[in-house]
């Protein structure tokens, strides 16, 4: 069973990834917690090139292949053999990241964007995506490190990649749950478990 975190930056996903895990594991299964980018050693280098300040004028598209690249060794060397052994593997963030935010937030087309991913993937969908949705402005307030190349970026762009996500779970409202993100995290907790207690076999 695949479940993919996403939403904008201090949403909140590795917490939740976390907690999540946690319930399912004391369920008795298998979990794999992984992210994007950067869960493989060479999607640790892709990494460190995507965020690093010094990239700053990096092509939009060569950004939107290396998160591709990043994804696709992803998926052949971690998600899809924990998924072939039945775990159930939690991902902070996957391929609506990039429809969010090198097709929504840049001036690429989401659809290309999400074309080359699933190119990248062999087509390999989440079971379940949670959008963890909150305000770009409430979120920034709980970074504690030094901002990324991304999140300097301006607030409209935020904006933009916080519609975009909306826009694809509005369009595929039977893999997607929206949360508010606001609310405390055992809150947001609770309304993924429920969720998931109705798809999740267990
Ligand atoms: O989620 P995490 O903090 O690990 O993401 C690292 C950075 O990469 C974030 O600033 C996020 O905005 C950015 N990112 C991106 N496009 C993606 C995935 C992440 O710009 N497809």
């Amino acid at each position: 069973f695949f479940i993919a975190l996403e939403g904008g930056d201090g949403a909140g996903k590795s917490t939740q990834a976390e907690a999540l895990a946690e319930w399912i594991r004391a369920k008795g299964h298998e979990v794999v917690v992984t992210r994007e980018p950067g869960a493989t050693p060479v999607g640790k280098r892709l990494r460190s090139i995507l965020l690093d300040v010094s990239s700053a004028g990096l092509s939009h598209r060569a950004e939107a292949l290396l998160y591709a690249a990043d994804r696709a060794e992803h998926v052949d060397t971690v998600v899809r053999p924990a998924l072939e052994r039945g775990a159930v593997v939690i991902s902070d963030r996957y391929i609506d990241s990039s429809v969010a935010y090198q097709g929504a937030g840049r001036d690429l087309s989401p659809t290309e964007v999400a074309r080359i991913n699933r190119w990248a993937t062999g087509g390999l969908v989440p079971h379940l995506t949670c959008l963890l949705d909150v305000a770009p402005e409430a979120a920034r307030e709980r970074f504690t490190e030094a901002p990324d190349r991304l999140e300097s970026e301006p607030a409209e762009f935020h904006a933009r990649v916080r519609s975009g996500f909306l826009t694809l779970a509005a369009a595929d409202p039977g893999r997607y749950l929206v949360v508010d993100a606001a609310q405390e995290p055992e809150a947001v907790t609770t309304v993924i478990r429920h969720r998931l207690d109705t798809v999740l076999p267990l």
